[in-house]
């Protein structure tokens, strides 16, 4: 199209990489890419988030102290609260950002282990909105925490160091696959046969005894000895286990330009590293109160304690409050405050453009997506964000020239999905989504863009300093 028949009035989101062009800037956010792939490889389950996230503040000077100027707290090491004070007093409300440390994963049942053609595998629940089929005939690692009744902690990660084994759910062969293609992905993919296989080996057998490799549950007996040798667990500890399977490996740039970073949890671990960052880089001597949070079960709907419909994060305020400015009562800074629920969306899926209505579709590459409003079935479910906020922080981004987009998850009516963004809103505050989109989004390999990685840093800083 010529030039001409442009309007110098219409509005056309930018491509991120013609914003962030410069050699130095680049170089700058690809260093940001590989810590932040770096990151995305350690940190595999909400407490592995929790942990670094709390290490990382302490590093930088936040303390567990809420009289102090930079706090951190933490709840059953799941959730996180921290808050740096500005100049500002905290009746004039804080600058919140929220993410969510927890992704579908697939949880060992309370009563896992099993024996079945003599192979003992971990019967598994899953947890999370998850495509059953992807988990299939790929590398898995088991990571979490086994409680014991004496009090103890068994820490448990396996199949991410080189010289470990892996696990894998089996799938079956093609060749005898002739009834199953005909059926529907959900008749198909069961959630019951989502087992981990974890041996194949039968107990040895001892001088005498004449069963040996043959007794019932010999392989299950084998796999038993060998986690009480090791990690001198037993059977019944499993009861009260939380062992998460989670893909093996690292997460990788793709791409022959590296334009992409490819990994698992990058819903919504995408947001925490780039808010957890924004935080510890930003302005120390800034007007604004900036607060992290980092809640848990949000893919299950943020109900339980360390989720976003807890009372945690008004605890937090309340004692920051109690210990700082007590003549303030609490909803005065709640309704004072500001918000982004920092979350992803749906990118725009080469391969699937027609869920999507292209429109208002974000797309990778663009920068930061704002979602003004989600839910499903004519909004349902969604806070839906004020025009007057929106507005405000488009300003904040386009005076720095920070790349973002705005867009909805998919077409009318083809599904939807929800955030924090309403729990927040419960308070009386000011919310709005706003994160990085990703393709193949709740997938064992999730694709987001260099750039909007960036992005998404660049503008919850600005948030922060505004
Ligand atoms: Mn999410
Ligand atoms: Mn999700």
């Amino acid at each position: 199209m010529p030039k001409e028949q442009t309007s110098a009035a219409a509005y056309t989101a930018k491509n991120a990489w013609t914003v962030y062009k410069d050699e130095a800037v680049r170089a700058t956010m690809h260093s940001f890419c590989d810590d932040y792939i770096d990151f995305l490889s350690s940190c595999k389950t909400e407490r592995e988030t929790i942990a670094y996230c709390e290490r990382v503040l302490k590093e930088h000077g936040f303390s567990s102290n809420p009289a102090d100027r930079a706090y951190v707290t933490t709840l059953r090491g799941k959730a996180l609260f921290a808050l740096r004070r500005g100049s500002r007093p905290l009746s004039q409300g804080v600058h919140i950002i929220a993410a969510h440390g927890d992704c579908p994963r697939l949880d060992f049942k309370q009563h896992p282990i099993v024996e079945q053609a003599g192979f003992a595998q971990a019967k598994t629940h899953y947890y999370g909105g998850l495509r059953k089929y992807q988990w299939l005939a790929r590398p898995l690692a088991l990571h979490g925490i086994i409680a014991k009744d004496d009090g103890t902690v068994v820490p448990v990660c396996i199949g991410e160091q080189p010289d470990d084994p892996v696990f894998a759910i089996e799938d079956l062969l093609p060749h005898l696959a002739q009834k199953q293609v005909t059926q529907t992905v959900k008749e198909a993919f069961e959630g019951e046969k989502l087992n981990i296989i974890l041996g194949n080996r039968p107990k040895e057998q001892k001088d005498g005894d004449e069963e040996g490799g043959s007794c019932p549950e010999s392989v299950k007996s084998a796999i038993l000895d060998l986690l009480f040798e090791r990690y001198n667990v037993r059977e019944e500890d499993f009861i009260s286990a939380e062992l998460q399977v989670v893909p093996a490996g690292r997460a990788a740039y793709v791409g022959l330009d590296r334009s992409l970073v490819g990994g698992y949890g990058q819903d919504d671990r995408i947001c925490v590293y780039t808010a957890l960052r924004a935080l510890c880089d930003m302005d120390k001597d800034q007007d604004a109160n900036c607060a992290l949070i980092i809640w848990d079960k949000e893919e299950i709907g943020s109900d339980g304690a360390t989720g976003a419909s807890s009372r945690f994060f008004s605890y937090c305020l309340e004692d920051v409050l109690q210990a700082q400015e007590p003549a303030t009562p609490l909803r005065h800074v709640h309704l004072a405050s500001k918000a982004l629920s920092a979350d992803v969306t749906a990118g725009l899926d080469p391969d699937y453009q027609d869920a999507h209505e292209k429109t208002n579709a974000a797309a990778l590459g663009f920068g930061t997506c704002f979602e003004k409003y989600g839910g499903s079935g004519g909004k349902y479910g969604s806070s839906e964000a004020h025009a007057e906020f929106f507005a405000e922080l488009r300003g904040i981004l386009n005076r720095r020239s920070i790349p973002w987009q705005a867009g909805e998850l998919g077409r009318v009516d083809h599904g939807g999905g929800g955030t924090v963004a309403l729990f927040l809103a419960a308070w009386g505050m000011n919310v709005i989504d706003c994160g990085p989109a990703l393709l193949s989004m709740h997938s064992p390999f999730e694709l987001s863009s260099v750039v909007d990685i960036y992005s998404a840093y660049m503008a919850y800083k600005a948030f922060y300093e505004a």
